[in-house]
């Protein structure tokens, strides 16, 4: 008896939906949407017109904003400079901790994260640069990529420094634990305030709604400004080969990334704000945790970087 082609394949994309690494899951040579497997991605979009139903509070509010702190911390500190760019040293605990923080904001896990990111470092903007603006334009860069079953995949092969961590691979493989344990979380805490303190006007579908729904979307389009508006908008101080910016709202909302052709410049420092008056939130952060000892040895900007020749 033949089996149904069409069947199998949506049988192994919803596997894949809770084991990144079910059969099938790699394909790196196909730039096509898989639009079976971004399913959740837009019923994660989907999720924040529950405030039309659910209304808001402040006890909401607060909660998603400090969710969004938080999570962008995460990314931006640990995802991104600790995990990609390796300018700071972490035990294997505090390693952990902040890759859960960050796999909880649904950008998949931090190996994945990883090994994309080293690629957009090493081919920014060229043809093989898998969301510049330049190659494919805005909406492209901005998620098109993210949803392609060429994006889906992680070479291990350009994070040999992270593989060997069986909890991180964890946390790469099955990439939905965690968001749906933060999804869940915010329900139940909605559900026990609105019990034990119904003076706060909230519930479990609310906090649901704005502490994980509206605060994780928020995060993502922040987060991925800067494949497309810091590719396009704002100043270039540095004459580096791809299209980089340094710009300050784009700063501002993703706590420090904007300073972005900065970065493109010389990716080796913790911190992205070169100058004083850059504001780069991320950094003050990570200035903390090494003050309290939960890190160490972050990456300064070097004097020669200071001085460079620059554009303008
Ligand atoms: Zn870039
Ligand atoms: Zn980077």
């Amino acid at each position: 008896m033949r089996s149904n082609p069409t069947a199998a394949r949506w049988t192994a994309t919803l596997r894949r939906w809770i084991d990144s690494q079910a059969p099938g899951a790699a394909t790196v040579d196909d730039d096509r949407i898989d639009w079976l497997r971004a399913l959740p991605f837009a019923l994660l979009h989907l999720g924040c017109l529950g405030v039309i139903w659910t209304g808001t509070s402040t006890a909401a509010l607060t909660v998603a904003a400090l969710s969004y702190a938080l999570r962008m911390f995460a990314l931006t500190g640990f995802y991104h400079r600790y995990f990609s760019h390796r300018t700071f040293r972490a035990t294997r605990r505090v390693q952990f901790v902040f890759a859960l923080l960050g796999a909880s904001c649904a950008q998949r896990g931090p190996l994945w994260w990883a090994a994309h990111h080293r690629h957009h470092h090493r081919h920014a903007d060229d043809f093989q640069d898998l969301h510049s603006p330049r190659q494919r334009g805005f909406w492209w860069s901005h998620m098109g990529w993210f949803l392609t079953r060429r994006a889906f995949a992680t070479d291990l092969a350009r994070v040999p420094d992270l593989r060997g961590y069986a909890e991180l691979r964890w946390l790469d493989r099955y990439d939905v634990a965690v968001p749906a344990a933060l999804a869940l979380s915010c329900y139940a805490l909605g559900a026990a305030l609105h019990a034990w303190a119904p003076g706060l006007d909230t519930n479990g579908p609310q906090m649901l709604v704005w502490g994980f729904f509206i605060s994780t979307v928020a995060l993502f389009h922040a987060t991925v400004t800067i494949n497309s508006l810091a590719h396009r908008h704002g100043k270039r101080r540095y004459a580096t080969r791809d299209d980089s910016r340094n710009n300050l709202w784009l700063a501002l909302l993703t706590f420090g990334e904007g300073w972005h052709n900065n970065h493109h410049f010389y990716p080796g420092s913790a911190r992205q704000g070169f100058r004083p008056l850059e504001i780069d939130i991320t950094w003050y952060g990570l200035r903390l945790l090494a003050a309290a000892g939960v890190i160490r040895d972050l990456k300064p900007v070097p004097a020669w970087v200071l001085t460079a020749q620059s554009e303008q």
